[in-house]
């Protein structure tokens, strides 16, 4: 059957105690996956845990900032993944003139070091380990086009989207898939209320398909990739937004 092969396997899903990172180890978990879900703050995510076993699912937890490498190194030491979902990211929200300097790194080293730095230290141990495996990176299509006082987060995505090929060169001879998934706009607890604005809403009637996109419209594109579904596929990115990239120029 389509997925099966990701039983019994093990992931790690970085920012995990809400919004997207979270659905994601609640999908993987429901299908058999032990998953760790990683936030700065540990204790953040111990009823998400709890939540997911009482589900029957198998999920622990571990503290890690993924704009730390010696905070990654820590979190991961001992451990290894079949399954890598670089998930943690920031937006910031600062015209290019008014966009200081620590505003620049703190998104450049959330979205873009961070899914370094952690797939580095995740594919070391599945280079280790010798049985290959699955990173997705969870990029936007702000990687593809731009939009106003984001152009830190653009330049961050579009980096996220060029490391994943690179990666993907790199580690194809290791048996590791690298591959990108860009969300548009879809409905989380950090943006519903935006999206009832009447700026949220002039947004959303540039989506050709005129909705928001629910987390779970992500889930086909996610497991294929992390699964042998998508065993030949790598270096690729595939854009999930209700066709926002393709709307009139
Ligand atoms: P969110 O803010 O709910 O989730 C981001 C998570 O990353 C949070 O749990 C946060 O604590 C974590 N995080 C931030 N900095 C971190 C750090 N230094 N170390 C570890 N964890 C850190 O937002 P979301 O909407 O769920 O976004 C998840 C991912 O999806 C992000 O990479 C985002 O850019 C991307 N994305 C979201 C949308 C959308 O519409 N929601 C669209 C395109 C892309």
């Amino acid at each position: 059957m389509l997925f099966e092969d990701i039983k019994e396997k093990t992931a790690l899903i970085t920012g995990a105690s809400g919004g997207l990172g979270l659905h994601f180890a609640e999908l993987l978990a429901s299908l058999g996956v032990s998953v760790t879900l990683a936030a700065r703050r540990g204790a953040a995510l111990d009823d998400a845990c709890a939540s997911i076993a009482a589900s029957g699912g198998k999920a622990s937890a571990i503290q890690m900032d993924v704009t730390d490498s010696a905070s990654v190194a820590a979190a991961l030491a001992g451990k290894s993944f079949d399954i890598l979902i670089n998930n943690a990211g920031i937006s910031g929200a600062s015209r290019a003139l008014d966009l200081d300097e620590a505003e620049w790194d703190r998104v450049l080293d959330t979205n873009l070091k961070g899914v370094f730095v952690v797939s580095q230290a995740v594919a070391r141990g599945m280079k280790a380990l010798g049985r290959g495996g699955a990173i997705v990176n969870i990029a936007s299509i702000l990687g593809h086009r731009v939009a106003g006082n984001l152009s830190a987060y653009a330049a961050s995505k579009a980096g996220v989207i060029q490391l994943t090929k690179a990666l993907a060169l790199e580690w194809a001879r290791e048996g590791i898939r690298v591959n990108a998934l860009c969300p548009g706009y879809i409905e989380t607890d950090i943006n519903r209320e935006f999206f009832t604005s009447p700026a949220g809403l002039d947004l959303i009637k540039r989506v050709p398909q005129r909705r928001l996109g629910h987390p779970r419209e992500l889930d086909g594109a996610l497991l294929l990739l992390a699964s042998a579904a998508g065993s030949y596929i790598t270096g690729s990115s595939i854009e999930v937004d209700g066709g926002h990239l393709v709307s009139s120029l």
